[in-house]
């Protein structure tokens, strides 16, 4: 079959930023190491691209959540430097990661049983400090099934890292009880915004996701960490709207008098949703607004400020993610996430 031609959307990525938001929480986190949640295809920047940058960054500790994640990890990554979130449900699950020689979080005594069952090995063990999502409770520390673990990485996870929250002291010092009374190689509790929480909870190993790839859950990371990653999109239209016409679904937009329009390629399927209507798109430092609802896969904005554009040229949409989450009510790990497959 013919080549598809080229795209009229595409995911900006700076891998410059990607690698130096690494090494910065890298220092931040002290004399831990620091590894890298890379789940949800890197949050949705893409493990291809975002892999190898990290990888040369000097990170060698990876974690994805599904088994379905692996294949794609591994393409760049050594197995024994990848980590399973979600464990071992099942036999199968169990096989496949002997098979492929990549490390099951265990997160229950069930999960436990699973893989002493199939054949044991090595694992990393998630503790429930008070989190209540995966993990063991630290009064099933003590059961035979745990302690019969060979735990590589014994960790835990911060419910509430990215505020000021009394339950991070309360989830470190349930944390710290519980490693004396496993047998472990290294110790694991900060998130992102636990590194900056301070030496206390670096451990011996760090796992930041969001602000690896540009987002700041806290105002220490406020002009530390870069945008990564960005939406463009090429003008597919531009169009003369005569005072007193709608534009888009619901015609929630009347021109106040005549506009020159841009028809951009981007909507929900892309991860632009409704709530991005009254942001604005930019061409340089120009601000394009966006006139009316996002209208399924495409998105008006108003020219008025860049009267040299024409079909076909591109525009880009902000997505300094707290300032985008601010504006439209996602949460940075949403609108990472909600990233769609037509950037691949
Ligand atoms: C996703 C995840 C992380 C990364 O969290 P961020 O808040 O994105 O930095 C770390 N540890 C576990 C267990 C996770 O599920």
């Amino acid at each position: 079959m013919a080549e598809a031609p080229p795209a009229t959307l595409r995911l900006v990525l700076d891998e410059a930023a990607l690698a130096t938001n690494w090494r910065t929480l890298d220092a931040m986190s002290g004399t831990a190491l620091t590894g890298a949640a890379v789940k949800a295809d890197c949050y949705g920047l893409g493990v291809a691209r975002c892999l190898p940058v990290l990888l040369d960054a000097g990170c060698r500790n990876f974690f994805v959540a599904h088994w379905s994640e692996v294949e794609a990890v591994l393409a760049h990554v050594p197995a024994a430097q990848l980590s399973v979130l979600h464990g071992v449900l099942n036999p199968a699950q169990a096989a496949y990661a002997r098979a492929t020689g990549v490390r099951p979080v265990i997160d229950s005594l069930q999960q436990a049983q699973v893989w002493t069952e199939t054949g044991g090995g090595r694992c990393d063990l998630m503790i429930d400090s008070g989190i209540n999502r995966l993990g063991i409770g630290p009064a099933e520390v003590a059961d035979p099934l745990i302690q019969r673990l060979e735990v590589e990485v014994l960790m835990s996870h911060l419910a509430c890292a990215d505020e000021d929250s009394a339950m991070n002291t309360r989830q470190l010092e349930t944390f710290r009880a519980v490693v004396p009374q496993v047998a472990h190689r290294q110790t694991s509790l900060a998130n992102s915004a636990g590194i900056a929480l301070g030496p206390d909870y670096h451990c011996d190993l760090t796992r930041p996701g969001l602000a690896l790839y540009g987002g700041v859950p806290r105002p220490e990371f406020n002009d530390r960490i870069r945008q990564v990653g960005w939406p463009e999109a090429a003008l597919l239209q531009v169009r003369n709207v005569p005072a007193g016409a709608t534009v888009g679904y619901n015609a929630t937009f009347t021109a106040p008098g005549p506009m020159r329009v841009g028809v951009v390629s981007l909507g929900y399927a892309d991860g632009i949703l409704r709530s991005w209507a009254g942001a604005h798109f930019a061409s340089g430092e120009r601000r394009l607004s966006i006139l009316g609802r996002v209208s399924m896969d495409m998105i008006v904005i108003d020219l008025a400020q860049a009267p040299d554009l024409r079909e076909g040229d591109w525009v880009s949409l902000p997505y300094h993610l707290p300032d985008a989450a601010r504006q439209t009510a996602l949460s940075q790990y949403e609108l990472l996430t909600v990233l769609g497959r037509r950037f691949r």
